[in-house]
């Protein structure tokens, strides 16, 4: 039997190492960090007993847990990374646990008074009475997707306590470098060898997505003209006026606020000079 205790405890034994993704990097991992949590999750899935344990020279995790059944299934795989968002730090995590949610607001940090607010984000109201598990506020949490991790290790170390529970091999595969676009791009499809597996990195419980989400990114520079204000007439071109009619020119209805589905958009992601 494990505990909600001790998936709490594995939880947050993998969202308190730092393992932000740097997509300024060229190297896989981007950042030396994840190799201080992939190191230790190889260390784990050797000690839950899983099988064929691997890590490969950029980091990629895999693991087999043997079939029990003596007819022949499919081979299923789930897959989840390691990394964290470099939009926000995730060094220092000091988690919180608040048992018993009441559907209020919850003060993350008093001091710098940061608030999660159901007002704000109306999925907290799902998991009222249950048990939350935020960050203090100053730091990312890490859910995304430690949280996958600890769902496959704790449903293999499961498995394998429960023989009688019958399976099929199942391949783990943990990923560094997801948040920055390359979660995949050195992922040994062959090797890892499932007929098919599943991404544990969703919202919701009960969620089950069977597509993917595209897009492509483009860079715009705008270049000006400097002139001394007093003798800009006819020469000065501000490029903030132009980017800002850049800007205007792209519908302003197909942005993500306004769309859904399958509707395309347009998402401004940051402009700097
Ligand atoms: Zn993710």
């Amino acid at each position: 039997m494990i505990s909600k205790e001790d998936i709490i405890k594995r939880f947050v034994s993998y969202v308190t190492v730092d393992t932000e993704s740097d997509p300024e990097s060229d190297t896989t991992p981007s950042t030396a960090k994840q190799w201080d949590l992939a190191n230790i999750l190889v260390g784990e899935l050797k000690s839950i007993g899983m099988h064929d344990v691997t890590i490969d020279d950029n980091a990629y995790i895999m693991a087999t847990l043997p079939s029990n059944v003596d007819h022949d299934v499919p081979v299923i795989g789930f897959i989840s990374h390691f990394d964290t968002t470099p939009h926000f730090t995730g060094a220092n995590v000091n988690p919180q646990i608040i048992e018993n949610y009441d559907g209020k607001d919850i003060v993350l940090n008093a001091a710098e008074d940061i608030i999660l607010s159901p007002d704000y984000f109306d999925d907290l109201l799902l998991y009222k009475g249950q048990t939350l598990i935020t960050t203090d506020g100053t730091t990312l949490l890490g859910a995304d997707d430690k949280a996958g991790i600890t769902e496959i290790v704790s449903a293999m170390e499961y498995l394998i306590a429960n023989p009688q529970i019958k399976h099929g091999t199942i391949k783990v595969g943990f990923t560094p470098d997801e948040e920055i676009g390359r979660g995949a791009h050195k992922f040994d499809v062959k090797t890892f060898g499932a007929d098919w597996a599943y991404t544990m990195d969703g919202s919701q419980i009960g969620e089950l997505e069977y597509e993917n989400f595209n897009a492509a990114g483009a860079k715009v520079k705008v270049k000006g003209k400097i002139v001394h204000p007093g003798y800009a007439k006819g020469k000065m071109v501000n490029s903030m006026y132009i980017a800002t009619e850049f800007i205007n020119s792209l519908s302003r209805m197909e942005t993500p606020e306004h769309t859904e589905g399958y509707e395309g958009f347009f998402h401004l992601y940051s402009i700097s000079r």
